[in-house]
């Protein structure tokens, strides 16, 4: 683990203004793309069906699964909200994910996280069919992904790789650095960028130093929690920065360190109360040639990658090939 201030900047800033990679406009192209293969597939009499398990009253999970089973709804994806007790057992909880196993008109089963602390989270993640698993989490899907195979992929991930494709970043050859190890985001990204043929390097909170492998990167993925982390001194100029940190800033004096006068945080800060900052300093974006912004980057596309990954998983349980997804094939 590190953190820099005082080394200096290798070189000068470029000379562009950086680009924001817009995850908004991205994963409005992306739920297009699935709203027209919904309805190819209606045509052949299928109708791509997910079911999302939320446990208890988590108001930010409410709202995370509220707007998932809106979007199936404006996409034509048939969703179904189940919504059992906090005092829910594994048992019991293992007995719905067999249910819904079962039924043929489940495509892609969602298990909303996190679970009560009593609830085996990873014995119940184990137990829905890799075949049903939207969210990617299971062993077997990530061994597929490790193994370079057709796998669901986790969202984050698959949406990160959407934003360099779409946004015709080369990926093959260039030192992609990886902030964050988590088996939901910092691994799987790792994964995926080295089967993108990307020189791919994860550093973690363990890690001795940081700066001499950020400021190697050609693309830099930040997914470690902490907002800010990464400042200018820790960049290469004109590299790609993917900011994945969602972290709510309540504190005005932090807010004012990483945001300044900025007008509109102050605003959001006065109205709300908080303020959402990501992982890389909002200095260390301008040295950049292109970023993703905290909101409206990397955290746009999850919910529009559940939807192709349960439209993927409607094909491939039917045999048909995988959708034009790039990590599927
Ligand atoms: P996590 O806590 O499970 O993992 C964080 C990782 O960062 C760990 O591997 C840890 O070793 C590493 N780390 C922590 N501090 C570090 C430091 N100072 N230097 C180097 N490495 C450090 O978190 P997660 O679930 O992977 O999520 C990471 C961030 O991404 C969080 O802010 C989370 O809210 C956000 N997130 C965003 C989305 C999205 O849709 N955009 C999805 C999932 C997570």
């Amino acid at each position: 683990m590190s953190t820099a201030t005082t080394l200096p900047v290798e070189a000068s800033a470029t000379s562009t203004t950086p680009r924001i990679l817009d995850g908004v406009a991205i994963a409005a192209e992306i739920k297009a793309e699935v709203g027209l293969e919904v309805a190819a597939l209606a045509r052949q009499g299928i109708c791509p069906g997910l079911a999302v398990i939320l446990v208890g009253h988590v108001a930010a999970s409410e709202i995370y699964v509220r707007s998932k089973v809106k979007t199936c709804h404006e996409l034509g994806i048939y969703s179904e909200m189940l919504t059992p007790p906090d005092t829910i057992t594994t048992e019991e909880m293992l007995d719905l994910v067999a249910s819904l196993n079962a039924r043929d008109d489940i495509d892609g089963i969602l298990i909303q996280l996190p679970l009560p602390k009593h609830v085996d989270t990873r014995r119940l993640l184990g137990a829905v069919l890799p075949d049903k698993d939207v969210d990617g989490f299971h062993p077997v899907n990530a061994g597929r992904l490790q193994t370079g195979q057709p796998a669901l992929a986790p969202c984050t991930p698959a949406g990160i790789m959407e934003i360099l494709r779409r946004s015709n970043i080369p990926v093959a050859g260039q030192n992609a650095v990886v902030i964050g190890r988590s088996n939901i985001v910092g691994k799987p990204t790792a994964l995926m960028l080295l089967n993108a043929s990307a020189t791919v390097t994860v550093c973690h909170r363990h890690s001795k130093e940081i700066i001499p492998f950020t400021r190697r990167a050609d693309i830099l993925i930040a997914a470690a929690g902490r907002p800010g982390l990464i400042t200018r001194e820790m960049i290469k100029p004109g590299a790609v920065l993917i900011d994945v940190g969602i972290n709510r800033i309540s504190d005005e004096a932090e807010m004012k360190a990483l945001f300044g006068d900025d007008p509109a945080r102050a605003a959001t800060f006065a109205k709300r109360g908080s303020v959402v900052a990501g992982d890389i300093h909002p200095d260390a974006c301008q040295l950049s040639s292109a970023y993703t912004p905290v909101p409206g980057g990397v955290g746009a596309l999850t919910i529009a990658m559940l939807m192709q990954n349960t439209v993927t998983a409607a094909r491939l349980r039917r045999g048909l090939p995988p959708s034009a997804h790039p990590d599927m094939v």
